[in-house]
């Protein structure tokens, strides 16, 4: 039972405290200048009001059970506290950094006073538990005899192969990139999330015997149908990764990019590893079309990088400060909130299309071979992008938005950063070798249970889903470990948060 009169006593919520600007903009560490455990984070714990119907906990995908734990930050039972949140989260650490804390907009005191702060909770308590050295490796009592292929080493990947190695099934996880941890390893800048917390879980996963392989792609390197034959059964978390474009005229031009063509690089110099794409916004004008997480990510990381400016285009309004009547309580509103990223620079260009790319000259058409004048480029020069041609909308409540003549003009953009988000995960070898059936939209499909069209053969996460957040991968890891554990077994005690289906009330933009 927490503190019935804590949030008549406490009615202001605290956030931690960010370094300055200046100084953090400089470097690729938290932004943050503290960690959750602060002088005041007991009595904040204490504002839960322990509601007899907690609507929190049906917000968090995870079903973290949320007053309990708030009730023993207030207390600082920390053991018990760790004990009850890693009971339904397997990586707190990240969703108490990264999450967009769907139970705080479902939380009861919201409706009249800010929301609990859960999110901060979980940090705070998985941080002292990692401090306090209550984190142990959670090795099988047993082994059975079965076998799991994990294919892709993301959130869902590794919630899933967690929960099936600790029931004492032996796991391996195959990864095509050189280090563990999908989109929070490579996606999600170091300054949101700091990729030393995941290799300390790795280690965690290893010692409770999961096994790790990287830089070995399935489809390529083992085929889809050599490794069902050589497992017992295969998860298939591979992402959501194929971006969608942008097919305006001007789009061959050099310097337009994916935004996972340029974020993934910024993360591999700050941990000292050769990049692959080497696109950097040093001395650029940045142009970032998509103004979600994934372009406020474009963003600070641009910033960091010495960009000359920076202009993030979104073609929605700005979204409002107070929820719309049409986004209610409990709903996951989408409310306007600067991102730490927004803070230290740039420009926001909100209701704006984009029509087309502009360009250096491209070179003479005409050239002289054998002293014979021919028409027709000779090299695949293209030229290299200078602006971006762009125009007001006028917001389409329900339909299309409309252009607004006379409204066009033309910025300046040496690095074109595409941020429009992504339509499906990458399965041309998986159909090829290992056919499971799509859904409509080119994800994996799988029933309820998560299990696709072949036998033994499941997809959890963004490739089943589609792209989503790591609290719903996490969910879906764990609920997959629970259906591939009844398929080996034939029976299972892990726990299954959601069915496949199980949709959020509402999906903030990536
Ligand atoms: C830039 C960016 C920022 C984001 N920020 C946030 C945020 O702040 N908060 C939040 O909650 N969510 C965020 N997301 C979304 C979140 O990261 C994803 O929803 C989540 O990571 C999905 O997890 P997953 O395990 O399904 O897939 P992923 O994390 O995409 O992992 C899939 C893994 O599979 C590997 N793989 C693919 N194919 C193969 C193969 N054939 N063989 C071997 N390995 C393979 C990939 O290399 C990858 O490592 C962000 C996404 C992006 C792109
Ligand atoms: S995982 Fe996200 S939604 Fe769940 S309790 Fe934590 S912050 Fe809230």
């Amino acid at each position: 039972m927490g503190d019935p009169r804590g949030f008549l006593k406490v009615r202001s919520r605290r956030e931690l405290a960010e370094r300055p600007v200046e100084e953090r903009i400089k470097d690729w560490l938290d932004v943050h200048a503290e960690s959750g455990l602060q002088p005041w984070t007991q009595e904040q714990a204490a504002r839960c009001m322990d509601c007899g119907t907690p609507f929190c906990m049906t917000g968090c995908p995870l079903g973290n059970v949320i007053p309990e734990f708030n009730d023993l930050v207030r207390q600082g039972q920390w053991e018990d506290a760790y004990n009850k949140l890693s009971m339904t989260n397997n990586f707190p650490e990240v969703t108490g950094r990264i999450c967009p804390a769907l139970c705080e907009a479902a939380c009861v005191l919201g409706i009249h006073q800010p929301p609990t702060m859960i999110k901060l909770d979980e940090q705070t308590i998985i941080d002292q538990a990692w401090n306090l050295d209550y984190v142990k490796p959670q090795p099988p009592q047993r082994l059975t005899d079965q076998t799991v292929a994990v294919v892709g080493s993301g959130p869902a990947g590794l919630a899933c192969a967690q929960q099936l190695t600790r029931a004492g099934h032996t796991v391996v996880v195959y990864e095509r990139h050189d280090a563990i941890g999908g989109l929070m390893r490579y996606g999600i800048p170091n300054f949101k999330l700091d990729k030393s917390l995941l290799d300390r879980r790795v280690e965690q996963m290893e010692a409770e015997g999961t096994v790790f392989h990287t830089n070995v792609e399935i489809g390529k390197d083992i085929s889809w149908d050599e490794l069902r034959s050589r497992y017992d059964a295969v998860v298939v978390a591979i992402g959501s990764t194929v971006p969608r474009d942008m097919k305006l005229p001007g789009r061959e031009l050099d310097g337009i990019h994916f935004a996972m063509d340029f974020l993934p690089d910024a993360t591999r110099r700050v941990w000292g590893k050769k990049p692959i794409n080497d696109i950097t916004a040093k001395d650029k004008h940045v142009v970032v079309i998509g103004g979600g997480d994934t372009g406020s990510d474009c963003l600070g990381t641009s910033i960091r990088q010495g960009a000359k400016s920076v202009t993030v285009l979104q073609i929605m309004s700005q979204e409002p400060t107070e929820r719309p009547a049409n986004q209610p309580w409990p709903t996951f509103a989408r409310l306007y909130q600067k991102t730490s990223s927004m803070e230290e620079g740039g420009t926001y260009i909100y209701d704006t299309d984009s029509v087309e790319f502009e360009g250096t000259t491209l070179p003479e058409n005409i050239h002289e071979i054998d002293g014979v004048q021919t028409e027709g480029f000779v090299s695949d020069e293209k030229g290299h992008v200078t602006g971006l041609k762009i125009v007001k909308v006028a917001p389409g409540e329900n339909g299309p938005f409309t252009r607004q003549a006379g409204t066009e003009r033309i910025i300046p953009a040496d690095l074109v950063l595409i941020s429009v988000g992504f339509l499906h995960p990458e399965t041309d070898t998986l159909v090829d070798q290992l056919p499971v059936d799509l859904d409509g939209r080119g994800n994996v499909a799988r029933n309820d249970s998560f299990a696709t069209s072949q036998d033994g053969v499941f997809a959890c996460g963004d490739a089943g889903r589609g792209q989503s957040l790591v609290v719903w991968a996490i969910s879906e890891g764990r609920s997959c470990a629970a259906a591939v554990d009844k398929y080996l077994t034939g029976s299972t005690e892990l726990p299954a948060p959601i069915v496949a289906s199980q949709r959020p009330m509402a999906l903030p933009r990536r």
